[in-house]
């Protein structure tokens, strides 16, 4: 699961960690093979696949599960497959009003237990809820919690410092370092675009080259490129909302007119759906087309063909998508350019809690 490449660059032990990450990724979520198959996927010798494999049937990331049924073979081998019963991943999901939500993940990607917490307000999450959520979760896993997850919706370093989050009202909060000292567990915080995005590539339709954008409060956006999140020299990568594409639009909190979120974010579609009832073919396939606009250049600069969007069921419909999708591609025809295609983000509520605990087993399951 996004293995680094370079493995011939890398020291034994580094390489040890791809090795198993490699296979970690053809069996997820639930595939099974055998040691055979899994090397020649992987393309890795008999020796090291089999030395990657014991080590994670030791560590019991892995577990053997039937025989290889196929006819025409000799000696059959064992299947292996992700042990879901051992490990635990700690996800929690700050990205949503009025609710903040936590979970314990199995190696599978399936939630097996759940917590909610009501907030007063949308933004009113406290440090000591968070650590008090995580304190019940780790209980209940008893001591196999493979690490602790946490998504936020604002800027994120990959070291897991929270540069700014205008809606939790968080700024250059160093929340990894401080989770992980009070409980001494690998911590992973990251952006909630980046960490959907993932739920979407390794439990969706994702392919390895995509572009993820959410349509909720605001307009976020990820990339991935050759299975690896684009992040950015300033960690931003993704934060288009504040993209200006009506010059002459409505005025935006950030000092700009016609930002991408002034026109097309849930609430203010919302608003003119309720406000014209009657209008609403035109509403949705002008805000579709917005966004197609807007969508043109990442897709021609990347070269992506593949655009998952994620929002409320009565904005992002069959309307609203086509009239994406025809502007994208009117904008960006090209002999060179595969037509792109977008369309509707069918994981639910639980995509941005299993899409953090894809992002903990992605550090994680190698260097047990
Ligand atoms: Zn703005």
């Amino acid at each position: 699961m996004n293995a680094p490449r370079a493995a011939s660059k890398a020291d034994p032990s580094d390489i040890r960690v791809i090795n198993r990450l490699l296979m970690f990724d053809l069996l997820f979520p639930q595939n099974r093979m055998s040691r055979a198959e899994l090397g020649r996927q992987t393309g890795l010798s008999r020796v090291a696949a089999s030395e990657a494999a014991s080590d994670m049937l030791d560590k019991a990331i892995l577990r053997e599960s039937g025989t290889d049924e196929r006819e025409g073979r000799g000696k059959r081998g064992r299947l292996l497959t992700i042990d879901p019963d051992v490990w635990r991943i700690v996800s929690i999901d700050l990205s949503q009003p009025y609710v903040m939500r936590g979970a314990l993940v199995n190696l599978q990607g399936h939630i097996v237990h759940r917590m909610e917490l009501p907030l007063e307000a949308a933004n009113t999450v406290s440090l000591d809820d968070v650590i008090d959520t995580i304190r019940e979760l780790i209980d209940r896993a008893s001591d196999h919690v493979l690490g602790i997850g946490i998504s936020i919706p604002g800027v994120v370093t990959t070291e897991g410092r929270v540069m700014l989050s205008a809606n939790l009202g968080w700024k250059n909060l160093e929340l990894r370092d401080l989770i992980e000292g009070e409980f001494g567990v690998h911590t992973r915080v990251c952006n909630d675009a980046n960490t959907a995005l993932l739920a979407e590539r390794f439990l969706g339709d994702g392919s390895p080259d995509s572009l993820f954008i959410q349509i909720t409060s605001g307009i976020g956006a990820a990339v991935l490129v050759d299975d690896k999140i684009v992040y950015g020299i300033g960690h931003a990568a993704g934060e288009i909302g504040h993209v200006v594409v009506e010059p002459n639009g409505p005025e935006c909190p950030c000092g700009k007119r016609g930002c991408l979120e002034t026109l097309i974010s849930a609430p203010v579609l919302h608003a003119k759906l309720i406000n014209e009832p009657d209008q609403r073919q035109e509403i949705l396939t002008h805000a579709g087309e917005l966004l197609g606009t807007a969508l043109s250049m990442p897709t021609s600069l990347l070269d992506l063909s593949d655009v998952a969007i994620y929002g409320p069921a009565d904005i992002v419909g069959e309307t609203f998508l086509s009239a994406a999708e025809q502007t994208v591609n009117r904008l960006t025809s090209s002999q060179f350019h595969t037509p792109t295609r977008v369309r509707r983000c069918e994981q639910g509520d639980d995509i941005v809690l299993l899409g953090q605990a894809v992002a903990v087993m992605q550090a994680r399951v190698g260097r047990l």
